[in-house]
C-alpha cells in the first residue's frame, strides 16, 4: 500500500537540507500520461544530509493515480527521477521542553514520522504524543518503527486507531481503538496522559 523510496543524488554530492515536515517535488514522465507530471511527497525521514526518503501510497480509487502507480510499478532500485528541492512552511519548530502532539490520518503519517524521528534524535525534553488513525494493519505503515522510537524516548506515547481492524490485527498491540465512530473522533487523552492543550505544540496531517 505504502512504499518508501530512498533518493540519493547521482553525483554523490550532499543534498539540500530540509526541516522535518517539508516535502519535495517529484518530476516524472509516466507512460500512462501524455504529459510530464509533478507531484509533492513529504519527506518521511529526518534530515541526514545524504538522502531523501519519500513514502508513497498507491492510489487506486476511483482509478489508478498516475504518479503513485508509476513510482510503484516502474521505478526500480537504481532508477532515476528528477526532484524539485524541499519546500513548505509546515515543519517542526518547537522549544526543546515543549510537549509535542503529532496527529495523522492515513498516508498523512509521512511528515509525522519525520518529525518523530527528529524529536527522538534531538533527545527532545518535552513529552511526545503520537496519535495515528488508519483503516487497518495492512494500511499502517511504520507501525513497528514508531513503537521502537517511543521506546527510545523516556516520555513518548503512541496511540493508534483502526477504522476496520482485520482478524490479524491485535487490539492493545497493533492498535488501541477501533470502529468508525471512535476513529472519527480523537479524544485528547492518550492511554495515561492528559494532553495539555495550552502548552503543547500540535502538528496534524491527514488525507
Ligand atoms: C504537500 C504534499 C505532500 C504530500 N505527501 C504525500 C506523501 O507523503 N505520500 C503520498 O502518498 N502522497 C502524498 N501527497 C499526495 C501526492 O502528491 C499525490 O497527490 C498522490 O500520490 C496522488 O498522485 P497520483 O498521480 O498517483 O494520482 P492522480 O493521477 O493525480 O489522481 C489523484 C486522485 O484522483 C483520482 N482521479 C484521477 N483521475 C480521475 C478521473 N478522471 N475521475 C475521477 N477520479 C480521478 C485518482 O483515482 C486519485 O485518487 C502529498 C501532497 C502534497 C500536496
Amino acid at each position: 500500500m505504502i512504499t518508501s523510496f530512498i533518493l540519493a543524488p547521482t553525483d554523490g554530492k550532499s543534498i539540500m537540507d530540509y526541516k522535518s515536515g517539508q516535502y519535495i517535488g517529484v518530476h516524472v514522465d509516466p507512460t500512462m500520461s501524455d504529459n510530464k507530471e509533478i507531484r509533492q511527497y513529504s519527506l518521511s525521514d529526518s534530515p541526514n544530509g545524504k538522502t531523501y526518503r519519500i513514502s508513497v501510497k498507491r492510489e487506486t480509487l476511483p482509478i489508478a493515480g498516475i504518479v503513485s502507480n508509476y513510482l510503484h510499478n516502474d521505478v526500480e532500485i537504481g532508477g532515476y527521477i528528477y526532484l524539485i528541492p524541499p519546500a513548505g512552511d509546515f515543519f517542526l519548530d518547537v522549544k526543546e521542553t515543549n510537549p509535542v502532539v503529532l496527529l495523522s490520518g492515513g498516508v498523512g503519517l509521512t511528515p509525522m514520522v519525520s518529525m518523530f524521528n527528529q524529536l527522538v534524535k534531538n533527545n527532545h525534553q518535552g513529552s511526545i504524543h503520537y496519535l495515528h488513525a488508519c483503516l487497518d494493519g495492512k494500511h499502517h505503515a511504520f507501525s513497528s518503527h514508531v513503537k521502537q522510537l517511543a521506546e527510545l524516548h523516556n516520555n513518548a506515547t503512541v496511540t493508534t486507531w483502526y477504522q476496520t481492524p482485520e482478524k490479524a490485527d491485535k487490539l492493545g498491540c497493533d492498535y488501541d481503538h477501533a470502529g468508525s465512530k471512535q476513529s472519527r473522533r480523537i479524544y485528547f487523552t492518550t492511554r495515561n496522559t492528559l494532553l495539555f492543550l495550552w502548552s503543547s505544540s500540535f502538528y496534524a496531517s491527514g488525507k
